[in-house]
């Protein structure tokens, strides 16, 4: 099989066309300044082919169309027919309370994403404008949305209920959503092979540029760490993470910000970035951390110290750990990062094996085999679980 994995955004678009079964990529590439102009960066990865090419993109059509023709070119293509490509997977930001589980498009489908779009402002318009896209330029071809919000959905009220007055949940649906559900699943998935059982007791680290963490139980949600929207939970490479709501007001008050200006600052401009003063990305905190610069150093030990907190809270509401998992550019391959939080959890009995936690972006067990939580390093693949839940829905 092959399926045409989207990733659409406001003015970008990610691609990739890979056999679900394998995991194999034909090809991948990325449209990007979508309504600006438009320039599509192509890869071929079994041809070392890499073709980057300035083509007018409007709307996203002319981007999905640009894709379809250089997978059919002669030269840099990998398709002879676009009968070839069995589905297209969409990743889709906000599936609300509308959506457990991926499902097939169509015009209902359409709509409850779009009814999702207050939840999701600035993603599920995208979303869909890829969807509508790829249903001009390949009418009738099997569509599947597949929901970074889906494998939350098993959360019990205790832990996705705010608590505030209830008609904001009831009337306007706002509650924890949780996202990386993708990411989230695809691990829980391979932990539970990793384990060769089902029922245990887990807690996932998805530490990226966005960071996220999920308890897991028996393979289903239990919480996570972001919310209605991806801004809370532990600090990112530029979100805060959890912060004090008065801080928003304190903010708008003083230095007379509109509530979206002190939500850009919150989401643009804090977390590792905002506190080490250098970068929101964790190799340069470390090159910096190493030349004895404080503020990288405090970045650094900031976002381990709140990772570790959600852990231990996580442990609690799971009422014990079986297994720890990194995931994601941090998780993959930071080891002070997993190091530094693991650190924390010695009380508990987590042990890591220095040596294997060197390990970078491979599928390892980075703890020693007394250590009372067995800890991994597995790699997320959201492209691959995607095209997965298209071929199962498309082959029912
Ligand atoms: P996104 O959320 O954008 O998908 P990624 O999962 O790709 O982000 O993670 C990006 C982060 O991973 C960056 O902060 C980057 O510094 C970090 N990262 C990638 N490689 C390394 C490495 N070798 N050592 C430490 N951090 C790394």
């Amino acid at each position: 099989m092959k399926i045409l994995v989207i990733n659409a955004g406001s003015s970008s678009l990610k691609y990739q066309l890979m056999n679900p079964d394998t995991g194999d990529v034909f090809a991948k590439g990325l449209c990007e300044r979508i309504s600006i102009d438009g320039r599509l960066t192509h890869k071929v990865p079994d041809k070392d082919i890499k073709v980057v090419r300035e083509i007018p993109m409007p709307t996203h059509s002319e981007a999905i169309q640009a894709v379809l023709e250089i997978l059919l070119d002669p030269v840099n293509g990998v398709l002879s027919s676009i009968d070839e490509i069995d589905a297209v997977g969409h990743r889709v930001l906000h599936g609300g309370m509308e959506f457990v589980d991926s499902c097939i498009i169509d015009e209902d489908c359409k709509a409850a994403i779009r009814r999702c779009i207050p939840l999701g402002p600035l993603h599920n318009p995208a979303n869909l404008m890829g969807i509508e896209a790829c249903e001009a330029v390949m009418p009738g071809k099997p569509q599947v949305a597949v929901f970074d919000t889906a494998f939350h959905m098993t959360m019990p009220p205790k832990a996705y209920r705010y608590a505030i007055p209830t008609k904001y949940y009831e009337e306007d649906s706002l509650r924890r959503y949780g996202f990386h559900g993708t990411s989230h699943k695809f691990v829980a998935r391979r932990a539970a092979e990793l384990m060769g059982k089902k029922e245990f007791k887990m807690v996932n680290c998805h530490l990226g540029n966005g960071s996220s963490m999920a308890a897991i139980l028996d393979g289903k949600c239990q919480d996570t760490t972001m919310g209605l929207s991806p801004l809370a939970g532990v600090p990112m490479g530029t979100r805060s993470g959890d912060i004090d709501p008065c801080v928003v007001q304190f903010v708008c008050n003083k230095y007379g910000m509109t509530v979206d200006q002190a939500l850009n600052m919150l989401n643009k401009e804090s977390g590792v970035k905002a506190i080490s003063g250098v970068s929101s990305d964790f190799r340069d905190l470390e090159d910096g951390a190493a030349q004895g610069n404080e503020n990288c150093k405090l970045a650094l030990e900031k976002f381990a110290y709140e990772c570790a907190k959600y852990v231990g809270a996580y442990t609690a509401a799971l009422n014990g750990l079986d297994m720890l998992t990194f995931t994601a550019g941090v998780g993959e391959n930071g080891p002070l990062t997993r190091a530094a939080i693991c650190n924390y959890l010695s009380f508990m009995g987590v042990k890591l094996d220095p040596e294997a936690n060197k390990v970078r972006g491979k599928e390892c067990l980075i703890s020693t085999p007394d250590s009372a939580v067995q800890v991994w390093v597995i790699p997320t693949n959201e492209e691959l679980m995607i095209a997965q839940d298209t071929a199962a829905l498309c082959e029912k």
